[in-house]
């Protein structure tokens, strides 16, 4: 008999016909039956919940299959300023935020933010040549090292309190894959630090977030995400590559925090995370051969709650700071990025990518890799063609952003049985920024999600979170409609897919990716009971009303986790 039953309900069970079914039973953690109400209704006895959902919507529990989960908990107020649209939406507002953190905050105290884009920043809207320094800083907190995250995480922006305390001058040499921004006047540092080699410069002086707030940062996310929805995620990196990088929440006593939860009955998250080597997330092909052969466990160590996905390496950087490797050079000059990965020109940089993926592949790790230019995609796969070519073993390696894949490679990735994760909020919050960045023809096809699909590509949701709130219903309308957030102009039409394709992106394509669709993803009897109900229909809203759906109850491995109280 069932403990948990859910009648008169549209259940969108995202099986193999994306059938809809009316009632479910859940037993213990799993799910026992699903069907008409009158089949599922067998499963009631005396001591079973009924819950009648008057017609409401459920999906099976959304997977957001690569998010930095646990720095977006820190990232997140208590721990940390907002300093993201639209809580400011100028330098001066941000200037102002920090003047009142500077006032409850005890001299020398470090002040953190999170979620700066100078396209959403009045001043530099107005005078594209005005960009964030370190002086706009200084009026305010001349005594408290100060330093604000771009909301893509590849640069920071510090005051010159920061800069003391880091040890940098103008004499501080530009280290390799880096770039520190400077005055063209005097070579004076402006306080923007670019990329994770320049980024460290910084980073090494702030100090990490203790245990305790980590902690409590990880208890702000379990409860954010469940409150959407959410029942799985991929931490997109976690490992003592992270354990001085961004207070610390990269690191790997993020994971340790995780077991303990878990342990004292308190994750109600699946939790499966890319391991991160290297110092400050720059990790090397000897990185990998110090670390690897030692740890004697690889990908699905781990249960159905906390899991070893695999281990991450970022191969280039991102297009908002020219440094993701592109096909073409950047419009306006900047050439055409490179891989992050150490080496003296492309050539090298590129079969020390590849020998990083077979490597990590020889022992039996699932590699995730930060690509996202289409040079740099196109590397990542020829490593993934490479490592399973010489030894085969289908562990579903994946490009994290196949923001510029090429056609071509959009055909070897479905060929090989590689996997494409996808963002498509970063589309729909970035899209304007992007035509500027990249141009218009390359902004359009940003994402080619119809070409993927149709190409029978395996093809994961993600939000990529801290750069932007994880809300998958913005993600499934992003897919669908292709807008921008800002301006409403659409890119790429003829790549929109449906509503059913999107859902089964941010559902059973993250158990795909996780190795696990034999166990979640979709409502289907044996299945873990991780489910979601939405207050209204996803599948017949207005396609601009799907980034309003509400969840109203989260249910993960039999237990109601988050409720509304609006159904009962
Ligand atoms: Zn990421």
């Amino acid at each position: 008999m069932a403990d948990l039953v859910f009648i008169n309900g549209k259940i969108v069970t995202v099986d193999g016909n994306f059938s809809i079914a009316q009632a479910v039973a859940v037993g213990g953690d799993r799910i026992i039956a699903v069907g008409a109400d009158e089949d599922v209704k067998t499963y009631i006895d005396a001591e079973t919940e009924v819950i009648d959902l008057n017609g409401r919507t459920m999906l099976p529990g959304i997977n957001d299959a690569h998010i930095h989960a646990s720095l977006y908990g820190g990232t997140r107020p208590p721990l940390t300023l907002d300093v993201g649209y639209p809580t400011v939406k100028s330098i001066s507002d941000i200037v102002k935020a920090v003047e009142e953190k500077v006032k409850e905050s005890r001299p020398g105290e470090w002040i953190r933010g999170m979620g700066w884009d100078e396209g959403y920043l009045e001043e530099c809207v107005k005078d594209p040549s005005r960009y964030p320094n370190r002086r706009d800083l200084d009026a305010v907190s001349p005594d408290n090292p100060v330093i604000l995250g771009h909301y893509t995480q590849h640069e920071a922006w510090v005051n010159s309190k920061t800069m003391e305390v880091a040890g940098i001058t103008r004499d501080t040499p530009t280290p390799e894959g880096g770039v520190i921004a400077r005055d063209p006047a005097n070579g004076e540092p402006t306080g923007i630090f670019s990329e994770f080699p320049a980024q460290a410069l910084v980073m090494k002086a702030v100090p990490l977030w203790t245990k305790e707030e980590k902690r409590r940062g990880i208890q702000v996310m379990i409860r954010d995400l469940n409150s959407l929805g959410i029942t799985s995620i991929t931490e997109g990196a976690l490992g003592s590559g992270g354990d001085g990088f961004q207070g610390g929440l990269f690191g790997s006593e993020c994971i340790g925090i995780y077991n303990d939860l878990l342990n004292e009955g308190k994750l109600t998250l699946r939790v499966g995370w890319l391991y991160l080597f290297g110092e400050y997330g720059a990790c090397t092909f000897e990185d990998f051969r110090e670390v690897i052969p030692q740890l004697g466990v690889h990908s699905g160590f781990g249960n159905e709650w906390l899991r070893l996905a695999g281990v991450k390496i970022f191969a280039d950087g991102t297009p908002m700071t020219k440094t993701a490797w592109m096909y073409d050079e950047y419009p306006g000059g900047g050439g055409r990025g490179s891989l992050v990965i150490p080496g003296n020109n492309d050539e090298e940089r590129r079969s020390e990518l590849i020998k990083m993926i077979c490597f990590a592949h020889k022992y039996g790790f699932q590699v995730g890799v930060h690509a996202i230019g289409g040079r740099a995609i196109e590397a990542t796969i020829d490593g993934f063609i490479q490592a399973e070519k010489d030894d085969p073993k289908g562990l579903r390696h994946y490009v994290l952003h196949a923001d510029f894949i090429s056609d071509e490679y959009i055909r070897l990735a479905g060929k090989h049985g590689f996997g494409l994760g996808v963002q498509p909020i970063l589309k729909w919050t970035f899209s304007d920024s992007m035509d500027k960045l990249v141009g218009i023809a390359l902004s359009t096809r940003q994402f080619p999600l119809r070409k993927i699909i149709d190409a029978g590509v395996h093809v994961p949701g993600g939000s990529d979170a801290p750069v932007v709130y994880p809300s998958w219903q913005a993600g499934i309308q992003a897919a669908v409609l292709r807008e921008s957030k800002a301006t409403g102009t659409v890119r790429g039409p003829d790549q929109r897919i449906t509503v059913e394709e999107a859902i089964r992106m941010y559902t059973i394509e993250g158990a795909w990716q996780d190795h696990a669709e034999n166990i979640k993803g979709s409502i289907e009897v044996g299945k873990l009971a991780d489910l979601c109900i939405l207050d209204r229909d996803i599948l017949s809203v207005e396609p601009h009303e799907i980034k309003d759906i509400k969840n109203l109850m989260t249910i993960v491995g039999g237990n109601i986790v988050y409720d509304t109280g609006e159904i009962k």
